[in-house]
């Protein structure tokens, strides 16, 4: 599981840092990709991935702001050209508006798609378990920006605990169809009347990963609740340390805030996004280092790049 940030700016794309989005590739689990937010040009930067947007299963939306939906006509349309490849539908999550905002573009442009979208809006009030597959469950919580505004906590359920090969091979089971009784959690008796304990040879199921992955926002117990012992908070900062004031001001956090957040959650790692275009490099390291001294494990992320979880 990783996540590759596809735009990492706040407010308007600069030449390093693109308007947000990003991917949580989910390959190795469901051989899916879900995006998050999609900025203007998030399918130009796309195209400097492996990502494949007929992967693209689900979109979620954090809030109706330009800089995080302006990408969705063209990514969506572009996803139809993929001709010799099948058209598969596409689920979108967000604001109540998000469905008429995509209509509207594809309406207004002509733009037929030979796939289907499948719009699941929300407001304050239907917020909470948003989706539950066999593998994730997602929820959304409202956070405290300028308009209406959530964040996402992304909820692997516990994986199946691994079946120990070599013990089973060392108390003389044969290999075989026995084996698959045994993973399957089954007791077996040998031929010569040993029993097998299938619990003896198969490991504790292993916790799944959390991702919190939020949209713009001030400081909120909202989104301390979103990333309770999150592997990954994506937060943004889209100030620096001592810009408190005006980062409330705008509907925003500072690094630091982000940080406190991060520490409240208990959560493992801070992913720091939405960079002001204001920041120089040195900047950059300096946001980084000023967080660090309230959660060490924190990491400004750039476009492109990508995280493993
Ligand atoms: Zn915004």
């Amino acid at each position: 599981m990783d996540i590759q940030f596809l735009g990492t700016g706040a407010g308007q794309p600069s030449k390093a840092r693109n308007v947000s989005s990003l991917a949580l590739k989910l390959l190795d689990e469901i051989n899916e990709v879900w995006l998050f937010d999609c900025g203007e040009g998030t399918q130009n930067r796309i195209l400097e991935t492996t990502i494949r947007p007929r992967k693209v299963s689900k979109i979620f939306i954090t809030h109706l702001h330009g800089d995080h939906i302006f990408g969705l006509p063209g990514f969506l349309s572009s996803r139809a050209f993929q001709a010799n490849e099948e058209q598969t539908d596409l689920e979108i999550y967000g604001p109540q508006g998000i469905k008429s905002f995509v209509l509207t573009s594809l309406r207004v442009s002509g733009s037929r798609l030979p796939y289907k979208i499948h719009f699941h809006e929300f407001d304050q009030d239907s917020l909470g378990k948003i989706l539950e597959t066999d593998k994730f469950t997602v929820y959304a919580e409202e956070l405290d920006h300028t308009i209406f505004c959530v964040g996402y906590r992304v909820m692997q359920k516990d994986l199946d605990g691994t079946l120990d090969a070599e013990k089973l091979k060392a108390a003389g089971v044969p290999f075989g169809p026995l084996f698959g009784k045994i993973k399957n959690g089954q007791d077996v008796i040998l031929e010569d009347g040993t029993e097998i304990k299938a619990a003896d040879y198969i490991s504790a199921p292993r916790p799944g990963k959390i991702i919190t992955i939020l949209g713009d926002t001030r400081k909120t117990d909202a989104s301390v609740r979103l990333a309770v012992n999150a592997d990954v908070l994506v937060h943004e900062s889209t100030y620096g340390k001592g810009d408190e004031k005006i980062a409330r001001n705008h509907g925003h956090s500072t690094n630091m805030q982000a940080a406190q957040v991060a520490t409240e959650a208990g959560a493992k790692r801070l992913l720091l996004n939405h960079i002001s275009a204001r920041f120089l490099s040195k900047d950059i390291s300096q946001l980084k280092k000023d967080a660090a001294t309230i959660f060490e494990n924190v990491h400004v992320v750039k476009d492109l790049e990508e995280v493993e979880i």
